[in-house]
């Protein structure tokens, strides 16, 4: 007698459904092995699982079986959706099965055998459970498009300053859960929205703003420059949002109006366009170039390719030709001059030693500063002790007058704690930079590279007075004088391996 495995599954939704129940594709298949002269071995079942992927338990056990086993002839299906929802999972399984002399028998669809009819049959019905899942599919997205259409925000977490709250009168399961306000984040949120209409902060500033006062994403994170830039430009704060591309009034509340949205997005427009005109190169070495023909100092000029890529260069005007040189190149160039210079031990050394001297003060300023600020904050708990006094026990004021002094009192003493904070952060950031300092001092080259725009400038003036090219390359530079005087002394080394001049 053939030895035949059954397996059945049955996913969430099914469930309900008798026809479709584990117990009735079971029967379906023994009265069916019975009727064939197949003795049932093990019924795999696959409970409350969607065909949708094949990491599905009792799948993996049943064909690990047929792989392992020797003596199983078939495995026996209801249908073949009960296997798999999509024709390469279908395929897949076809073929193990295969390779191990194992058939694959769909009881409700007989003329499934290993005939090119039958196999061509078997593909296209797979194709057809595929096409049934991607229905499925779709009826999600309709109904997530009545929610969109309805006002209800289907989008999952809304932006910062909103939840998901339970609705208490919902009409339909459309509306069970809606959007409110998270008191906790919303006011933030829109003392950012006015700060960044005045045009006086940056959206850095505001993300750092947002930090300190502890505000984080509903996931628990920073919340990022680039978060808020995009909640800046979120009309969920006027009452909108955006599903699939299309744009649907909610029904949750504006945070803020209409007319301080439009200004951030003008704020917003301007900053951009300021911040693309920042990133244009602006010739680095303008003022150091001099041409190695004629000694007069090179110009600037940009070509603007077909492509619209432009490139920069420094050129002679008097030669021209060929001192048309690639700014980029010329730039690194430079780079790699400046990670050659070294500055003695003996220098950083005394560098250190006056950072330290800097420390101390410092923490000597910070020392005192601090003792002022608390003997400050015990006064005025003194005074608040006094208050409580006069009010509880002498009853010497009344309570609106011990409600308005002792308010008063509250908020000197919140902005004495936040003062202490501050000189705190002070130290803190002091500290900070000298140890960019000390860093800096031992790597040049680092600090050169690292260092913004006019930093990069001030740079090149401490340590040359100008590089001189020829057929694009520097061939020559001249060291400022300041530096000149520290290589006399020892305190500086130009590494000169390789180089010109
Ligand atoms: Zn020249």
């Amino acid at each position: 007698m053939k030895k035949a495995l059954i397996y059945t599954r049955v996913s969430t939704e099914e469930q309900a459904d008798k026809g479709k129940s584990l117990e009735t594709q079971e029967k379906i298949c023994m009265k069916w092995a019975k009727d064939n002269d197949y003795k049932i071995s093990e019924i795999y079942r696959d409970e409350g699982k969607s065909a949708t992927n094949l990491n599905r338990p009792a799948l993996k056990e049943i064909l690990a079986r047929c792989q392992d086993q020797e003596n199983i002839d078939a495995i026996l299906i209801q249908d073949t959706d009960r296997l798999a929802r999509n024709t390469l999972d279908h395929l897949t399984i076809k073929a193990l099965l295969k390779k191990h002399d194992v058939k694959l028998i769909s009881i409700s669809q007989p003329m499934l055998d290993d005939s090119p009819e039958g196999n061509l049959i078997d593909t296209i019905i797979a194709s057809v459970n595929a096409f049934q899942s991607q229905i499925t599919g779709r009826k999600t997205s309709k109904v997530m498009e009545e929610k969109a259409r309805l006002g209800w925000y289907p989008g999952g977490l809304p932006p910062l300053g909103y939840k998901n709250v339970d609705n208490p009168s919902p009409l339909s399961t459309l509306d069970k859960k809606i959007i409110g306000f998270d008191t906790q984040t919303a006011p933030y949120m829109k003392k950012v929205f006015e700060m960044y209409s005045t045009g006086n902060y940056s959206i850095k500033d505001l993300a750092e703003y947002l930090n300190k006062k502890g505000v984080i994403s509903p996931k628990g994170y920073k919340i990022h420059i680039s978060t808020l830039n995009n909640h800046l430009r979120n009309e969920f704060y006027v009452g909108k949002f955006t599903w699939k591309k299309i744009q649907y009034t909610g029904n949750h509340t504006p945070l803020i109006e209409k007319s301080l949205f439009n200004k951030v997005q003008l704020v917003l427009d301007a900053h951009n366009q300021y911040a693309s005109r920042k990133r244009k190169h602006n010739f680095l070495l303008r003022g150091f170039l001099y041409c190695g023909e004629c000694a007069s100092r090179f110009w600037t000029d940009k070509h603007k390719k077909k492509s619209g890529k432009t490139y920069d260069f420094y050129f002679c005007s008097s030669c021209k030709g060929d001192t048309y040189t690639d700014a980029k190149k010329l730039e690194q160039r430079v780079e790699r001059i400046f990670e050659r210079i070294e500055l003695s031990k003996e220098y950083t050394d005394h560098v250190k030693e006056t950072a330290k001297k800097i420390l101390e003060d410092n923490r000597r300023n910070q020392d005192g500063e601090t003792k002022r600020i608390q003997a400050e904050k015990s006064k005025l708990e003194k005074a608040m002790r006094e208050a409580e006094d006069d009010r509880f026990i002498n009853k010497t004021i009344n309570p609106e007058t011990f409600q308005r002094i002792y308010e008063r009192y509250e908020n000197q003493l919140r902005n004495i704690e936040g003062e202490i904070k501050d000189v705190k952060r002070d130290y803190s950031q002091g500290l900070k930079v000298l140890e960019k300092i000390l860093t800096l001092a031992e790597n040049i080259g680092i600090a050169y590279k690292t260092a913004k725009e006019p930093l990069k400038r001030k740079y090149l003036g401490l340590f040359f007075k100008k590089f001189v090219i020829k057929k694009n390359k520097i061939v020559k530079y001249d060291l400022s004088d300041d530096l000149k005087e520290l290589i006399e002394n020892g305190s500086v080394r130009v590494r000169t391996d390789g180089l010109p001049g």
